[in-house]
């Protein structure tokens, strides 16, 4: 502070009391034990509703395999309508899951819980006259377009919002799983709707037990229950998709007609040029370990 730098807060300037605890902190131990963010920790938001609300998802994506195998696909007379169409629905599926299970245990950018100390200001080397943000719930150096969490209780890089579909905030470092889980969400809901036309077309001139091998209401009753599922989530996914790609594309351009800048911006959440990568859930997966204790951080972690 005593170079001229400036904390700006959300609501207040930085009391004398909050320097002094600051001070406090560094001498018991610095940032070392403060900060939580560990890129290889598993992360995992304990929010009742989100964990509610993650599993409804999951148990919604398994009834439409259900019904899509056991209702439309098994009973065909075709050997190749119900291969060709259920290894690609099960394969969308399973894309789709893992993308699900990406966008959950990926860390969204967090920045490290009370990192606003006076040590790591100094090694920022801020220019005196230069202000930064600093959060005043988790009491963390906001960088530029980070905002704070309640649910998450972190600030999160370019987060865009916490949602509880998948438990977690869609930020820097995840938001390229939500957007395949989108992707993948509305290709699946499509195709559902496609084999529920194409069945009950071709079984409205058949008898019925050429048809299904369950009753007439349960067939009927699954088949309902399938096309509001999917036409519900058609909708909602493929309105989050458009708008996600929209704002990525748009992200660090002040003209929309800018190409060079909508590929940056697709390249900077992707990651490298266009390429298969681009669509798998896998890309760039490492295995979590067990908490360990955190090397010494060198350097500024922020640019601000
Ligand atoms: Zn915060
Ligand atoms: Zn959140």
């Amino acid at each position: 502070m005593s170079s001229g730098h400036r904390l700006r807060d959300q609501q207040r300037p930085l009391l004398e009391e909050e320097r002094k605890q600051e001070e406090e902190k560094e001498e018991e131990g610095g940032e070392e034990g403060s900060s939580e963010s560990d890129a290889r920790t598993l992360w995992f938001i304990p929010d009742c509703c989100g964990v509610v609300c993650a599993s409804f998802t999951w148990l919604l994506v398994l009834f439409a395999n259900f019904v899509v195998t056991f209702v439309l696909l098994l009973p065909s007379k075709s050997f190749f309508h119900a291969v060709l169409h259920g290894v690609s629905f099960n394969s969308v599926a399973g894309l789709a899951l893992a993308s699900h299970l990406r966008t959950m245990l990926t860390d969204p950018g967090a920045v490290p819980r009370g990192n606003a100390t006076r040590q790591h200001m100094a090694s920022l080397q801020l220019k005196p006259g230069q202000v930064v943000s600093k959060c005043s719930k988790c009491c963390s150096i906001k960088p530029h377009r980070a905002h704070h969490c309640s649910i998450c209780q972190r600030c999160i890089r370019r987060m865009d919002h916490h949602c509880p579909w998948v438990n977690n905030c869609v930020g820097e470092k995840n938001q390229r799983f939500f957007v395949l889980f989108t992707m993948y969400i509305s290709i699946m809901s499509g195709h559902a709707l496609a084999l529920c036309g194409y069945h009950f077309i071709s079984c409205i001139r058949v008898q019925w037990t050429e048809c299904s091998d369950f009753s007439p209401p349960v067939t009927i009753l699954l088949m309902i229950f399938l096309c509001m599922e999917s036409l519900l989530f058609l909708t909602f996914t493929a309105v989050m998709f458009s708008t996600q790609l929209h704002s990525i594309c748009n992200y660090n351009t002040g003209s929309r007609g800018d190409v060079g800048g909508r590929w940056a911006g697709l390249r900077s959440v992707f990651g490298g040029p266009p390429s298969l990568l681009w669509i798998s859930p896998f890309a760039g997966l490492k295995l979590p370990s067990f908490p360990r204790k955190r090397p010494r951080r060198g350097g500024a972690e922020f640019s601000v």
